[in-house]
């Protein structure tokens, strides 16, 4: 099988079992695991921030600055298509007690006008606006890079209001890949960002928030209040450390593989790529064939190639190091002869 459904789908890495297997550990709820300690520096560091948490997921992540940004009865503003809003079975009502307000966006990004105008005011009527999430790269919308210049706009905005920003940045290190930007130039214009280490870094567990002392001082406490304190988390901190560290640069050869795929799929008539395969992820609009999503997803299964529905006519495949070049050339044929066969 070749597995393309997601970048969550990559392996731990020889190097990162045996960094699990070494690494030095101790009780992280005393304070006491030098090996997680190490990667929250580590992060910190390169996120530009004063100080990082590790978090076993990305939805924690994001969920843990969500309270620790907002009060319940607050409203947060965010992309209409974000993963926080789309993909985290309500978690934001359900714990931090907030309503949403969506901003459709473009490719992602949200016209910083239209942020701005979401923003409220004064009145015993509202709720107040308590933060503002951008996502990068934009998951719904393709892996699609949300510029710096966009993110800066509505950070100058926010700032205005005193509203916090937060970054979803579940794969930030792509967006930082694929415009040849470093990553503090993105994290520049936020409060808090989340990364994954789980996905196209490999790690087997785990994501990092990181902002100020003061609000991951806070996020730890919400972190512990949702069960998230662990204790000899060296085990899965050590391949975190070497995803953060070594798998960063890596990442743009993801992406050419997925140039390489969506470049191939274009030549399949009446296929059609919906997105511009700015990163690792591809969209494939079957629709014209006259094939529902899931009935493509089967038939590509069939053939020995895991995707996945992304709508009712919308087919997500992810690249990944765990396929190469040659696995991407077998996804074409495949693909090629499903659609022959339906001619
Ligand atoms: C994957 C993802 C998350 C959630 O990460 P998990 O580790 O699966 O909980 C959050 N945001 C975006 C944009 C993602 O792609």
């Amino acid at each position: 099988m070749i597995d393309v459904r997601s970048d969550t789908v990559t392996k731990p890495t020889e190097e990162m079992r045996k960094a699990s297997y070494e690494a030095e550990v101790g009780d992280d709820v005393y304070g006491e695991d030098p090996t997680v300690t190490r990667l929250e520096e580590k992060a910190a560091e390169i996120l530009g921030k004063e100080a990082a948490l590790f978090v076993t997921s990305g939805t924690q992540g994001n969920q843990i600055a969500v309270l620790t940004h907002c009060s319940p009865g607050n409203e947060i503003l965010l992309e209409e298509e974000s993963h926080i809003f789309y993909y985290e079975s309500g978690a934001v009502a359900a714990l931090a007690g907030v309503q949403t307000r969506t901003i459709p966006g473009v490719n992602g990004m949200m016209n910083p006008q239209d942020v701005e105008s979401a923003i409220r005011g004064e009145d015993q009527h509202f709720p107040e606006t308590g933060l503002i999430c951008i996502e990068n790269t934009h998951n719904r919308a393709g892996g699609a890079v949300v510029p710096v210049s966009n993110m800066a706009e509505i950070y100058e905005v926010a700032q205005r209001y005193s509203i916090p920003v937060h970054v979803d940045g579940a794969r930030l290190f792509n967006a930082a890949a694929s415009s040849g930007i470093p990553i503090q130039e993105f994290t520049k214009h936020c409060d808090t960002v989340q990364i994954c280490l789980s996905k196209g870094l490999g790690a087997p567990v785990g994501s990092i928030i990181a902002g100020s002392n003061e609000f991951i001082k806070k996020a730890r406490k919400w972190r512990k209040r949702l069960g998230g304190g662990l204790r000899q988390v060296g085990i899965i901190a050590a391949p975190g450390l070497i995803a953060l560290t070594q798998m960063t640069e890596r990442l743009s050869e993801d992406h050419e593989n997925a140039k390489f795929l969506a470049d191939g799929l274009r030549e399949i008539s009446p296929l059609r790529i919906v997105n511009s395969v700015d990163t690792n992820i591809v969209v494939v609009d079957v629709s014209d064939l006259g094939m529902k999503a899931e009935q493509f997803v089967q038939a590509l299964k069939e053939n020995g190639v895991l995707a996945v529905t992304f709508g009712p006519t919308l087919v997500r495949l992810t690249s990944h190091f765990d396929v190469s070049r040659g696995d991407m050339e077998t996804v074409i044929s495949t693909v090629n002869a499903i659609v022959q066969s339906r001619k």
